[in-house]
């Protein structure tokens, strides 16, 4: 695979990405591809290494190790650097229904587990896989694809984002007639509303959907499955429904927090998704959005939500920007109890942070920190927030944060931020239909099977599994469509 001797002869090395104190300024994408010879080099450090667990995609101490969606990686890392891109683009497309979404923005396990890693800065293998799929567009090469053949079978799924299009696609593939419902006003899920712009382009998101309506995919939007579209019309007109509505109750750990009612205290998905619909819309001409602009702003909670409000709040052109994390400080490298292939849990720079630490000369995260109360003005605005540092202690044997007597700071915030993970889904369909729930409110279907206790209704993605990763929604609606159209047709073909 690749060239033998290819990662002693070449470094590692990423696309350059425009700079951070230029890209704050607009909503484009940041991330470019490299030169095809470039690529070609890096294609060639994928080494021969035997066992590569870079497409495993086996869960490893609750993170995910490998490509969830096992992509044939030293294949195409192959077929790239002897310059075979119809080859790569054939090969990825066999397991992927998206590379444009996840060459964008998945965390990539598959490099923290990649064989190369051990000793050296894996292979480039999200870049690689960008790289191929926008050239396969630019080529021309994808173009639409109707089944051949209908079965005569209908089939509704549930949910617009990564879960219900992977869905939606294998099952029109095997020939069903698929309906997609979306509440929202566009499809896409969390792809459209939730992950902004400058890290993945909504039009390489209507793209794809405008493809997958070319080839026969039925598109509903503005329409809520058991408000807008009652759930016995539902069972009656369809042969089989997919659950893939995601899990998009908000937590709030600050319901019992003084002030916590105050005004410019926001859920973090109620800016991001006001920021793109209004963006999308007008370029942000109609002010259909939450401003950070001129506001000092705090983001309660990290991963990726927390810093799309980081690079959502400078691109406003916000006065200052504060992020609080309750959890310490993560290790520069490995821990001796996170070793390969683990998912290394390391401390990073993630885009919004370097944005953030170019704008204002550091990172913008405070780690270790707790949330003890919000301060208003006369007018009911968030003034301030009250702080305290925490230490983490064992109490039954269970980590527990507890306060540092003496550690108390104010700081000034005029918006503050939510985000602090997802509590479920939310419960008017599932109820409607009758669908259990597991300990942690999740729609209750076993991994592999994706059957609920109601006949003929599946459940796949975050509404499944809880909040996830874009290719944890792909694996789940890929095997979904899988188990529906065996219980439609008594046997299947999709893999
Ligand atoms: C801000 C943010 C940033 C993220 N960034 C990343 C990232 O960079 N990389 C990554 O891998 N993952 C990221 N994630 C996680 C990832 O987006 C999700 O895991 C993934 O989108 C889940 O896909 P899904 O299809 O299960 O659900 P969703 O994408 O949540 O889609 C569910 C859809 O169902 C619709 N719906 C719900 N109920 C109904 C109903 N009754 N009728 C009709 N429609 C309904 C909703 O409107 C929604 O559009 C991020 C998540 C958030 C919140
Ligand atoms: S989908 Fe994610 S894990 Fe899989 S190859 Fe692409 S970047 Fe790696």
């Amino acid at each position: 695979m690749g060239k033998p001797t290819g990662f002693l002869e070449y470094p590692r090395q990423l696309p350059l990405a425009l700079d951070p104190l230029e890209r704050v300024h607009h909503w484009q994408e940041f991330h470019g591809h490299a030169d095809e010879e470039s690529l070609r080099q890096q294609g060639a450090r994928c080494m021969d290494c035997g066992v590569p667990f870079c497409h495993t995609g086996t869960l490893l101490a609750g993170m995910a190790s490998g490509c969830p969606i096992n992509n044939l990686i030293p294949e195409w890392n192959d077929l790239v650097y002897r310059g075979l891109w119809r080859e790569a683009y054939e090969r990825l497309a066999l397991t992927n229904n998206f590379p444009e979404f996840t060459g964008r923005v998945c965390p990539a396990p598959c490099e923290g587990s990649c064989v190369l890693g051990m000793t050296e800065p894996p292979v480039t293998i999200k870049s690689i896989e960008c790289a191929i799929i926008d050239h396969a567009f630019e080529q021309g090469w994808i173009v639409p694809n109707p089944p051949a053949r209908r079965t005569g079978k209908r089939v509704a799924v549930i949910g617009s984002g990564p879960a219900g299009l992977a869905c939606a696609d294998q099952l029109n593939k095997a020939g069903h007639h698929v309906t997609v419902f979306e509440r929202a006003d566009r499809i896409g899920g969390l792809l459209m509303y939730g992950i902004p712009n400058m890290k993945l382009d909504k039009r390489y998101v209507q793209r794809r959907v405008d493809l997958m309506a070319a080839e026969g995919v039925h598109f509903v939007t503005h329409c809520e499955v058991g408000k807008d579209w009652p759930v016995d019309k539902l069972r009656r007109e369809f042969d089989a429904i997919v659950l893939c509505c995601g899990a998009t109750r908000p937590n709030d750990f600050f319901t019992k927090t003084p002030g916590r009612e105050l005004k410019g205290i926001h859920f973090a998905m109620e800016f991001l998704h006001a920021n793109t619909k209004s963006l999308l819309d007008s370029r942000h001409q109609d002010g259909n959005y939450i401003s950070a602009k001129d506001k000092d702003v705090v983001v309660i909670g990290g991963g990726d939500t927390g810093t799309d409000c980081v690079g959502t709040a400078l691109r406003h052109g916000c006065r200052s920007i504060l992020q609080l994390e309750i959890v310490p400080k993560p290790p520069l490298t490995r821990a001796p109890d996170n070793p390969w292939p683990q998912w290394p849990r390391v401390y990073r720079l993630d885009y919004g942070q370097e944005e953030a630490a170019a704008r204002f000369g550091d990172d913008p995260r405070r780690y270790a920190i707790q949330t003890t109360r919000f301060e208003g003005d006369e007018q009911g605005h968030i003034k301030a927030i009250h702080t305290a540092r925490v230490e983490w202690v064992r109490d039954n044997g269970r980590p527990v944060p507890r306060i540092i007597p003496g550690t108390e700071e104010v700081f000034p915030t005029q918006l503050v931020l939510l985000a602090l993970g997802f509590s479920g889904p939310e419960p008017t369909l599932l109820d409607q239909l009758g669908v259990q729930r597991d300990e942690r409110t999740n729609a209750k279907a076993a991994y592999g099977r994706f059957a609920t206790n109601v006949p003929g209704v599946f459940a796949a993605g975050d509404v499944r599994r809880g909040q996830s990763l874009v290719v944890w929604a792909i694996n789940e609606g890929r095997g979904a469509a899988r188990e529906c159209d065996r219980f439609l047709m008594g046997r299947t073909d999709l893999p």
